[in-house]
């Protein structure tokens, strides 16, 4: 086993105990407690919505909205605002946990990752005895929709590239490139904060959006400056949460990509419409098991890119006991 494969921790992760969040929804602006507990092997991350009994696995076919944050759901239960604790939990490296939330959003906290981090942190993580899984790409995968593009490149290690143009002179053309370990993920991404413009945020406001918005938890320009006191925490804070978001989003996949991802002018939507394209590719991808053997160390297990491959990947994105019918990948 070579490079990235011989560097990361072979084994799963989850938390060593549980701990508590509380803050308020962003659009909803209600206050939401969370938890965030350990769990088993292979389980993945899940949402528990306390209130209503109902579990819904962090996974991509249980996107139902994508408008401003994306939203998961079953059975007319959500949860919305998942990216950025995605993010950190995969920033953390904790493969399996269940979030217990009593209402419908994720703590908005300060518009970043970094209060979710600091506090996870402080709590070690723990080793479980069950190696993880990874989606190796081998072919580029892309997605396209009006002048959005993402590719998915074969690279050995996990990078993120995304660039942004926005029609603002405090913002206009940035572009961030950072290959995803705990270190760099903290200190160069988690603090970056969601962003909205003043006109755009008062016609969220009189539709009922973004009511828990505040200068407390986003940056907010108006046409020629930031309004939040204490200003921008990176020159180039706007791009750094796009990478946020694209990290928190592609952690739906519910394993970990090793490729390069290039996302120019992307958004929520744009992040799942990937993901279908890679459900849609297995000839693009190895999915790749890590094992034990007592002799020789760990050993990457490829399984090659064939239908199979393909069917191997499933029980990931739809958990057997879901219910919910898979189309068929590849036609017959
Ligand atoms: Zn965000």
């Amino acid at each position: 086993m070579k490079g990235f494969l011989k560097k990361i921790h072979p084994h799963q992760h989850t938390l060593s105990k549980e701990i508590s969040f509380s803050g308020i929804g962003l659009h909803s602006g209600l206050p939401i407690s969370m938890v965030i507990k350990p769990a088993k092997p292979d389980t993945g991350i899940r949402f528990f919505r306390t209130d209503l009994q109902q579990e819904i696995p962090a996974l991509m076919d249980r996107v139902v909205d994508t408008t401003l944050a994306t939203t998961i759901g079953v059975n007319n239960a959500s949860v919305s605002t998942t990216e950025h604790l995605l993010a950190a939990l995969t920033g953390l490296g904790i493969d399996n946990a269940l979030v217990e939330l009593n209402g419908p959003e994720v703590p908005i906290m300060d518009g970043s990752a970094a209060p979710f981090v600091h506090i996870i942190k402080r709590i070690e993580r723990k080793r479980q005895d069950v190696c993880r899984k990874l989606l190796k790409i081998t072919k580029e995968i892309s997605f396209q929709a009006g002048d959005t593009l993402i590719r998915l490149l074969p690279y050995d290690g996990y990078k993120v590239t995304c660039e942004i143009d926005f029609d603002h002179q405090l913002i206009r053309k940035q572009k961030y490139t950072v290959d995803v370990n705990s270190k760099r993920f903290i200190k160069e991404i988690s603090a970056a904060r969601t962003f909205g413009f003043m006109d755009q945020i008062e016609k969220l406001r009189a539709n009922g959006l973004a009511l828990g918005g505040s200068l407390a938890n986003a940056v907010v320009v108006d046409q020629t400056k930031v309004l939040n006191a204490e200003g921008l925490r990176f020159s180039d804070e706007f791009v750094r949460h796009k990478v946020l978001d694209l990290i928190g989003d592609l952690a739906l996949l519910g394993c970990q990509i090793i490729g390069h991802v290039v996302a120019s002018k992307s958004g929520h939507g744009h992040h799942v419409g990937l993901m279908k394209e890679i459900v849609a590719h297995p000839e693009c991808w190895e999915f790749v098991t890590l094992e034990k053997n007592e002799k020789e160390g760990v050993l990457a297990k490829v399984v090659s890119s064939t239908r199979e491959a393909g069917n191997l990947i499933l029980p990931f994105l739809v958990p057997s006991n879901s219910g919910v019918t898979v189309p068929s990948l590849r036609g017959s």
